[in-house]
């Protein structure tokens, strides 16, 4: 969880790590400490925590055997976009490096997972691509959909029902900074997001 807010914010804050776990604050300090006693993570005060080289070796690991879950589960098993997500945070512990491997190698080696996040390799090197949040698009300028970073099956579903996923070109047309509203034209129709929906959206400008 601190690598995929890490990936979002640059930082994972504690408050955020309490939302997203579901766990109580005095959990999520414990387990902080523990992982920088263990020199998995570095606090820096008032910010958040980020990983050390070590932790995000862990890190990178499991994030591995999570994408590729969700390959298996939405090429081959069919399982919904908007729910293998939640479905790979738990077969992730369950499968090691000799399986996720084999998983990789009859899927054909693929680069990213079906919400358009990088796949890390075996020796845990992960393929970043120039990108920008969404909200960060001109006004009349066109982008393509590349990933979203927040894979939970709520934010999923109702971008899956707009047409909003990776590949996509979408065009900005509105954009009110007072509202923190952003108004795209995808799959021909136009579509109201928040900033805080867009600000999970990476895109490619073309
Ligand atoms: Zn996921
Ligand atoms: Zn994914």
């Amino acid at each position: 969880m601190i690598y995929r807010l890490q990936e979002r914010y640059g930082v994972a804050k504690t408050g955020d790590l309490v939302d997203m776990l579901g766990v109580s604050p005095g959990t999520v300090t414990n387990t902080i400490e523990r992982l920088e006693k263990m020199l998995l993570v570095i606090r820096e005060p008032y910010k958040g925590v980020q990983l050390t080289e070590k932790g995000k070796k862990i890190a990178l690991n499991i994030i591995r055997r999570h994408r590729l879950l969700e390959r298996l589960l939405f090429d081959i098993l069919g399982v919904e976009w908007c729910k293998v997500h939640e479905l790979a945070c738990n077969l992730e512990h369950w499968i090691n490096d000799y399986v996720a491997k084999k998983i990789e190698h009859i899927l054909g080696f693929p680069k990213k997972c079906p919400h358009g996040n990088p796949i890390p390799t075996e020796d845990g090197k992960i393929f970043e691509e120039v990108e920008h949040p969404l909200f960060e698009v001109n006004v009349g300028e066109r982008a393509k959909i590349s990933r979203i970073l927040k894979e939970e099956g709520a934010t999923l579903s109702y971008l899956e029902g707009i047409g909003v996923e990776p590949e996509k070109i979408i065009e900005v047309m509105e954009k009110s900074p007072l509202n923190d509203l952003i108004i795209i034209k995808v799959n021909g129709g136009a579509r109201t997001l928040s900033r805080e929906v867009a600000s999970l959206i990476m895109v490619r400008k073309t």
